[in-house]
């Protein structure tokens, strides 16, 4: 058994211990010659995991937020028209962020727990020239999933850029960046990457990086100007160091480990074993008589689930209970419905005895709340599903 609560969030997730034991390894220098080959050996990997042969990696230190904020300074000029297709508070603050440099930003938004249709995403592209669009691949406000190869199809076809936030993403949801024309795909290390909170990486695309060297005003942001950053990736690829500032180092032996593991498993398993894992849980979460934010299954993310409560439920109540059964989920985020909801991250070296371990103390903590659930239902459906996949 687990010594510590099991940790079922969106982010951070649990990690592996051979990752946690890289973190935990003494930390050497950024130009030692193993630190070079690991840094230059993850940026190799990144682009295997993002499915971008021809795509520029960037590894930062900081967090999914940096990772958004760099491609918007870098891509984004004052007066540039971005469209947003939102789907809650991540798509919201991508939305911020390109405002920030200058952005004149249009947004086409659905009701929370939907998506907008590609069709309103196209009527969108041919009212006006847009230089590019931002997606959020999965929203983890909502738990909602885009349709990230038909929307970069649409954008390329109307001429905008796409860009996609896939902090929800990567490693755990299909997505394959040079195949479906993406340009730029961001994410952190905490979630489906398998590497604890700390890293922000960017792949750029070969337009990205053409936008970016064609820009005729400064980066008005100092750390994430590529034009530091990408000189110092070649030289590590090169596996030669650079400097411009001081890598996150056992964060990076850390991603190297994680990297690794993910490519071993090979990404259309991965793909495979989220989407089993999802279906056990949101079966388990149905058996229990819940609902879920997104509004139609097809929609719905494999990388987390977003169940309503039942009628009755305190969440801060309930939730505090799952955790004294052992198991940390996390409450709703999205501003419209907060309270509505819980969120239950399942990604990365997540197994189908986590989920089960979760539905278990769901279970339980229902009854002590004073919802009745008949227990076992929700861990049986969700057996039902793994033995059905096996
Ligand atoms: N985008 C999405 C879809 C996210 O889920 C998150 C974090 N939950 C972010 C961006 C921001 O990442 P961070 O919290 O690491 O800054």
């Amino acid at each position: 058994m687990k010594k510590h609560n099991l940790l079922m969030i969106p982010e951070p997730i649990e990690f592996d211990p051979a990752v946690l034991a890289a973190l935990g390894a003494p930390t050497t220098s950024h130009v030692a010659p193993e630190f070079i080959e690991a840094f230059g050996h993850s940026l190799e990997l990144v682009r295997e995991v993002f499915a971008s042969p021809d795509g520029q990696p960037i590894i930062l230190a900081g967090s999914g937020t940096l990772a958004m904020d760099s491609a918007g300074a870098n891509l984004v000029e004052p007066g540039d028209k971005v469209l947003v297709v939102n789907t809650g508070y991540f798509s919201d603050r991508f939305a911020e962020i390109v405002t920030r440099y200058g952005a004149e930003v249009s947004q086409v938004k659905a009701p929370v727990g939907g998506r907008p249709e590609v069709e309103a995403v196209e009527a969108a592209l041919k009212e006006r020239s847009y230089k590019l669009m931002t997606v959020t691949h999965v929203d983890t406000s909502t738990g909602v999933l885009n349709d990230v190869e038909k929307l970069a199809e649409i954008a390329h076809r109307h001429g905008a850029l796409c860009l996609v936030d896939g902090v929800c993403s990567v490693a755990a949801e299909e997505l394959r960046m040079k195949a479906w024309g993406i340009d730029l795909v961001l994410t952190a290390s905490q979630k489906a990457l398998g590497t604890p909170p700390g890293l922000a990486l960017v792949v750029a695309g070969p337009r990205a990086l053409a936008t970016f060297q064609s820009r005729k005003t400064p980066v008005a942001n100092y750390y994430a100007d590529w034009t530091n950053w990408l000189p110092v990736m070649q030289a590590y690829e090169a596996r030669k160091s650079a400097y411009f500032g001081t890598p996150a180092v056992n964060l990076v032996w850390a991603l190297e480990v994680s990297l690794r593991q993910i490519v071993a498993e090979g990404l259309a398993v991965r793909f495979e074993r989220h989407r089993t894992i999802s279906q056990a849980c949101k079966a388990g979460l149905s058996a229990l008589g819940l609902g879920q934010v997104p509004q139609r299954p097809e929609w719905a993310a494999h990388a987390m689930s977003a169940p309503r409560y039942p009628k009755g439920i305190n969440g801060a109540e309930f939730i505090a209970a799952v955790a004294k059964n052992g198991v940390v989920i996390a409450g709703g985020l999205h501003p419209a419905i907060k309270t509505e909801y819980f969120r239950i991250g399942h990604m990365g070296s997540v197994d189908m005895e986590d989920v089960l371990t979760t539905l278990a103390a769901i279970e339980t903590s229902f009854i002590e709340c004073g919802y009745q659930v008949d227990r076992g239902a929700g861990v049986q459906a969700a057996l039902n599903v793994s033995q059905h996949a096996a």
